[in-house]
């Protein structure tokens, strides 16, 4: 799916009911919002005739919710169909009826009215309940009111049964008869304004087995029938048009789980240690801080990677120091984390934020990105380290600078780094008593001197996704060049490789944060190099550690030396196939069955 980069991404958190990850585009469903017109009957002898009226209403609700029923039968949602009974019971329940008839007749109001009253009343009394679970049940009550309503209105029903494209369905919320409205097969994710764990949206999305996120509050109101969207239900997040680089690392994630087996996660809090005892430290990329509940579960040790462009996307105004800090206290906070990896902001390339100082490039790979931006607006990058200094004394952390490309970047990024702990010891803030710092890899110039950076910074991260878009003079986004963009090109492996000896010879510990470090066929290549450190989409985490632990360093020593001797990407690529499908069977030949299907 491509994207439309004239529109602005945003994001939208909630509550994941439903695990998963999809993308496509939105349709925004409406089922029952009728406009009711109320009136004052004038004439007590129109007051029969309004009860008829309305209890024809009661009757014709009941018949639809039994065809409702009727068709839900006939599709994979069974579980639900007790709501709709709910439903049904609340249609023939006295009270509701009586009261409502009671309505019409001592106010001399339309069957509307009254039931509009009725409602009122019930919302009232579920208000005053304690019991939460209990309270939210007050949306069958709406459910079956609007309906009736819509009858009482002779209200056509909107349906999307003619969608012929895949859609994400966007609403107030879901309930199962509104399914009973879509054409089910075309619908791969709900996202709604409204809703908690139990919310018809949440129960209907986990029978399907769709993702959803709700309790977004207004995605209604900010979505539009064919923005092109992200749900994850798994961090409770939704992306608004995104920006090529997170539609990709979106895909992945994607992929990533479907892959996800249950059976790979008893590896999950495993130290990634191998047959020889060499331990390699796995964390977790993320890009917001709703991610780290299953960055855990899914065996992160620490945050490798904090991406903090996220906090400037979505909004008009720039982020103040106490917006940083509150993101970052909840990332260095998290309990069962050995430390917190926060990068500075990587905005531009085609990361970008809707309020910048930053005009329109003509290549915005190489134009003012990440840390040149950062140097040239001081007083925004300042902004972000004293929230890091504060947020360090929360908890360990690590601050990450990126693109660096010369040591006069570092130093310059460095310097500031002190002159704002300086200025907070001066105010008396309480700060991190020490942070170390480190320097993304990802460019080549930064290979080329990285004996010179080491002498700066306490560790590398190589940062795969740039180092193989600027070593291969690849746009990493460019959907024409995928085909090029290759990790096992024999000048990407020399790159890294160079990256960790030289980190070694400098005594400072190297990790990799790319895409790269998450691929399963680069793992034994990897631990080959003697990476110390592992950080990658979360989900990739126990497939990566039951490699590592099932090999040793001795073997994978040997077939990075092997893969080095030769001269084309599709020979080594070919090569470590082979060899890792030899080893690694379940894993690999799946991955070729599904290439090849
Ligand atoms: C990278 O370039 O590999 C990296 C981790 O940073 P990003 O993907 O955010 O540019
Ligand atoms: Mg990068």
């Amino acid at each position: 799916m491509t994207t439309d980069q004239t529109k602005k991404t945003f994001v939208l958190k909630g509550i994941g009911v439903s695990p998963g990850v999809v993308i496509g585009r939105a349709y925004r469903f409406d089922p029952l919002d009728s406009q009711p017109s109320f009136y004052k009957l004038n004439d007590s002898s129109l007051i029969p005739k309004e009860i008829q009226r309305f209890k024809k209403a009661l009757k014709e609700s009941e018949l639809q919710l039994l065809k409702v029923q009727e068709n839900l039968k006939k599709t994979k949602i069974a579980e639900p169909l007790y709501i709709i009974d709910v439903h049904i019971l609340i249609l023939k329940d006295k009270k509701f009826v009586n009261r409502t008839i009671k309505y019409i007749r001592r106010l001399e109001i339309n069957a509307e009215w009254a039931v509009r009253l009725t409602l009122d009343r019930y919302e009232q009394i579920f208000e005053g309940l304690e019991d939460s679970y209990i309270r939210g049940r007050i949306s069958d009550v709406q459910y079956v009111s609007q309906r009736v309503l819509r009858n009482l209105s002779g209200e056509k029903k909107e349906t999307i049964w003619g969608i012929s494209e895949e859609i994400i369905v966007i609403a107030k919320d879901i309930s199962p008869a509104d399914t009973a409205q879509m054409k089910l097969e075309k619908v791969i994710g709900f996202a709604t304004d409204t809703g908690g764990r139990t919310s018809h949206t949440a129960i209907v999305a986990r029978d399907m087995e769709l993702p959803a996120v709700v309790g977004l509050d207004n995605v209604t109101r900010v979505v539009r029938t064919g923005d092109e969207i992200i749900v994850d239900g798994i961090s409770g997040v939704v992306v608004v048009n995104p920006y090529p680089e997170m539609l990709k690392r979106y895909e992945e994630k994607k992929l990533l789980y479907s892959a996800a087996r249950d059976e790979y996660l008893k590896y999950a809090k495993l130290p990634a240690v191998t047959t020889d005892n060499y331990l390699v430290q796995i964390g977790g990329n993320i890009e917001f801080v709703e991610e780290i509940p299953s960055a855990i579960v899914h065996g992160a040790e620490y945050i490798g990677l904090y991406r903090t462009e996220f906090i400037y996307i979505g909004r008009q105004d720039l982020p103040t120091e106490e917006d940083h800090f509150n993101n970052y206290r909840q990332v260095v906070g998290a309990k069962d984390l050995l430390w917190s990896t926060i990068r500075t902001f990587d905005l531009g390339g085609d990361k970008f934020s809707s309020n910048q100082k930053q005009v329109k490039e003509l290549n915005p790979q190489m134009g003012l990105r990440a840390i040149r931006f950062c140097l040239k607006e001081v007083e925004i990058f300042k902004t972000q380290l004293r929230a890091i200094w504060r947020a360090g004394a929360l908890g360990k952390t690590k601050v990450l600078f990126p693109m660096i490309s010369s040591v006069e970047e570092i130093r310059e990024a460095k310097k500031l780094l002190e002159e704002t702990r300086q200025e907070l010891l001066t105010q008396g803030v309480k700060i991190a008593s020490e942070m170390e710092i480190g320097a993304m890899i990802e460019v080549p110039a930064a290979v080329e001197i990285a004996d010179k950076l080491a002498q700066e910074v306490d560790f590398f991260s190589i940062g795969t996704n740039d180092l193989i878009q600027y070593s291969l003079a690849i746009d990493r986004a460019n959907e024409r060049l995928t085909y090029l963009y290759e990790p096992l090109h024999p000048a990407v492996l020399r790159l890294i490789k160079r990256i960790v000896d030289v980190a070694h010879e400098a005594n400072i510990r190297v990790a990799m944060c790319g895409e790269m470090a998450g691929d399963p066929l680069c793992a034994l290549i990897l631990l080959g190099m003697k990476l110390d450190e592992l950080s990658m989409n979360h989900l990739a985490i126990p497939r990566i550690k039951r490699i590592i632990r099932e090999s040793s360093v001795e073997e994978s020593k040997k077939l990075l030396e092997k893969a080095l001797t030769f001269s084309t990407s599709s020979e080594v690529r070919a090569y470590v196939q082979d060899y890792m499908m030899g080893r690694f069977p379940d894993e690999f030949q799946k991955e070729e069955e599904q290439n090849s299907s």
